[in-house]
């Protein structure tokens, strides 16, 4: 491993030496190579620790020696002892609202057998570093991490204050020991006028980069249940309220029926900058979707071939869970059906299940709205100070790569700050699309490129001070 690592940096050594960070614009210079030994050991380390949904205060422990040891005070805050979050604070001037650097410490589960290597190891191959949580979240946990104890060390004048959330119960959180949590009963603590987390994604194509996507705004959770009733009895005599039937049928509707395409500031822009920067056919289908009297093909193109695009286009209406019947002789008195609704952000809800309910047509079928904990908010300003300064950092270390803003088909955590006024950016490390499918978040095995890590340390360094740093 390690001589794959020393490798790896005399060959990265011409290409880092460009990205040093000129003194006058960021604070003083780092030498990234020199930060690289320090970068891989914590998010080995972090890695290493097991914190699947539970255990979030093994990684809080870890942080907190660290901190308390460069000097960096820091407030656990725990609603169950397992589940601690921490924040640690370097306080700046004053003369801005502070910046919120927000990563979560809990992973998803694995499934052992599926992993060539072991899930906790964080072993270095092939110029990756393999396990769960390589990829979500512990690369922005140790970016912003390394952004914290650079700052302090170097004794920079900032600003603002620089606040350091590591947060437990992203992934699973029933009992709201995460950001609710925070947000609820200790926003003073993390108030900010930015917030740097996951949700945005860097493309990698023909070992280039070509689009830094940051989140700008994300769809909304709204599950509905379908619920239809009639007359239970027995299977042998066929009843026209069978309520199998009459959900069957609704189903059938809704899956057929489309919500309209309608775009937001962050996809008409996502659209029109895809459109400028992919090969010829691809972006035909993306300037097509802009044309009414091509945009119903452009939008088939997309449902068939690129699901997640087609996504942004519209609210999505998707059955997900089917539950009915007692016994295969038994008609049962009710069938019902979960849809998995992700709203635009700026939905006509009520509008909207009523449309629903047009489309079923069948007073047999009601339709329950599952309720949702997250509130609705606008999208985060793309001609704000930190997005500006995204967009030059990420053309600092990325010269080639389009930068625009992305909306997120899921949720994130960004939905508790954004309705508390937090402008909310979600940014990622480079990955290839291939990466991304087979190695990225929640898949059966997770990893990230060592050069990618390292990039995005700096990527985050560089926003974070271009609006701190004292000038
Ligand atoms: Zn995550």
């Amino acid at each position: 491993m390690a001589w794959k690592l020393k490798l790896f940096c005399r060959a990265g050594a011409a290409a880092m030496a460009l990205m040093v960070v000129p003194a006058s614009a960021q604070g003083p210079a780092v030498n990234w190579n020199e930060q690289q030994a320090e970068i891989l050991r914590h998010y080995r380390d972090l890695v290493q620790i097991d914190t699947r949904s539970g255990n979030e205060t093994k990684a809080v422990d870890y942080l907190k020696k660290l901190f308390e040891s460069e000097g960096i005070p820091v407030q656990v805050f725990a609603l169950q002892p397992a589940r601690a979050n921490l924040v640690a604070r370097i306080k700046g001037s004053g003369r801005k609202k502070p910046l919120l650097l927000l990563a979560h410490t809990d992973v998803v589960g694995v499934q052992p057998e599926k992993w060539p290597v072991a899930p906790f190891g964080a072993i270095v191959k092939d110029g990756y570093v393999w396990g769960r949580g390589t990829a979500d979240d512990k690369d922005k946990l140790t970016a912003n991490l390394m952004t914290m104890l650079l700052v302090k060390r170097l004794g920079l004048h900032l600003d603002r204050d620089l606040i350091f959330l590591a947060e437990s119960g992203e992934e699973a959180d029933p009992d709201g020991v995460g950001m609710k949590f925070m947000v609820e009963q200790h926003f003073p603590d993390i108030d900010a006028e930015f917030a740097l987390t996951e949700g945005g994604s860097t493309l990698i194509e023909n070992g280039r980069v070509k689009a830094v996507n940051i989140a700008t705004t994300e769809k909304v959770p709204r599950r509905i249940r379908l619920v239809a009733t009639g007359t239970s009895g027995h299977g042998s005599v066929p009843r026209l309220d069978n309520p199998l039937i009459h959900l069957s049928q609704a189903v059938a509707k809704l899956a057929s029926w489309q919500t309209p395409l309608r775009f937001n500031d962050t996809t008409r822009s996502y659209f029109q900058q895809m459109s400028s920067i992919s090969p010829a056919a691809e972006a035909q289908h993306y300037r097509e979707l802009f044309n009414p009297a091509t945009a119903a093909a452009a939008q088939r193109y997309l449902a068939e071939h690129e699901p997640q695009r087609y996504s942004m286009l519209r609210t999505s209406v998707v059955p997900t869970m089917l539950k009915a019947g007692v016994g295969q002789n038994v008609i049962p008195s009710e069938a019902e059906a979960v849809f998995d609704i992700r709203a635009l952000p700026d939905e006509d809800v009520p509008k909207l299940f009523a449309g629903m309910k047009q489309v079923i047509g069948d007073p047999a079928v009601k339709l329950v709205p599952i309720p949702n904990p997250r509130s609705v908010a606008p999208p985060s300003r793309t001609d704000s100070e930190m997005y500006a300064a995204l967009e030059r950092a990420a053309h600092r270390i990325y010269p080639d790569a389009a930068v625009m803003p992305m909306m997120l088909n899921g949720a994130t955590d960004m939905s508790y700050l954004r309705p508390k006024g937090v402008q909310s950016y979600g940014i990622g490390p480079a990955t290839t699309e291939l990466d991304e499918i087979n190695y990225g978040a929640h898949s059966d095995v997770e990893r990230l490129s060592e050069k990618s890590l390292y990039e995005f340390v700096q990527f985050t360094w560089n926003a974070a001070m271009e609006v701190s740093a004292g000038k």
